[in-house]
């Protein structure tokens, strides 16, 4: 005997056992596949990296373009960055150069016909406009010896003196806090110039000018404090 009949008597399907069991999988694994589409499509969050590297899924400041060079074995040679130990600041040695120039510089090396090995993760430019040439998980051909543990930060100058532009100043202490910050680096030992790697002048005005490169280390250090304070607060609020 059938418990429930059509009209033209065939039988009603009721969801089985199977079905019922089956169907929050099918669910789950559809918020799966979208959740991840979402996540690898968003380029400030990359999932593409192991979670061990200390820069993978960080998510940058809203005032850093991200413009990548692409892998090549002169400029973005693809090497995990394991460790961040510090920041290395530069100058770019270019005067009146756009962050737009010199990214596309590094990028044109790689072609190979200089034979030249050159790039940095940031450029910082005449107007404080930034780019993101390497992610943060990714080594930079910039600083010799320290390229293995430390982001680097090229910066723009007006004029072969090499002193930067307030706003070009202000946009270095703001994205080198921030790094300090993410990181956990000292600006006042973790910070260095690229003369402090290999004795070359760069950033030359900050190498002729050391009271000027430690205040510029003071105004990191401000930047961080700024930040650490600012995310003790949020997390207090949340804790409410
Ligand atoms: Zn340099």
């Amino acid at each position: 005997m059938i418990a429930h009949a059509d009209t033209d008597g065939a039988p009603r399907r009721k969801h089985g056992a199977l079905y019922r069991f089956l169907m929050p999988w099918v669910w789950l694994t559809l918020f799966v596949i979208v959740f991840y589409t979402i996540r690898v499509r968003d380029p400030r969050v990359s999932t593409e990296y192991p979670a061990y590297l200390p820069g993978a899924a960080v998510e940058l400041p809203e005032y850093v373009r991200e413009n990548l060079l692409t892998q090549n074995p002169y400029s973005r040679p693809g090497t995990y960055l394991r460790k961040i130990n510090g920041v290395v600041i530069h100058y770019v040695g270019n005067p009146g150069s756009t962050a737009g120039a010199n990214r596309n510089y590094f990028e044109s090396l790689s072609d190979g016909r200089l034979n030249t090995y050159a790039s940095s993760h940031f450029i910082v430019g005449l107007e404080g406009e930034t780019i993101q040439c390497i992610p943060l998980t990714e080594i930079a051909y910039a600083s010799n010896d320290r390229n293995a543990d430390t982001i680097s930060v090229e910066v723009c100058h007006p004029d072969a003196g090499g002193k930067f532009y307030d706003v070009t100043y202000q946009k270095v202490a703001e994205l080198t806090g921030w790094l300090c910050w993410k990181f956990d680096l000292d600006p006042s030992s973790d910070v260095i110039r690229h003369y402090d790697v290999n004795g070359k002048r760069c950033p030359l005005y900050y190498v002729e000018h050391p009271d000027a490169w430690e205040a510029l280390r003071g105004d990191i250090a401000a930047v961080k404090a700024r930040l650490v304070a600012k995310a003790a607060e949020e997390a207090a609020k949340e804790a409410e």
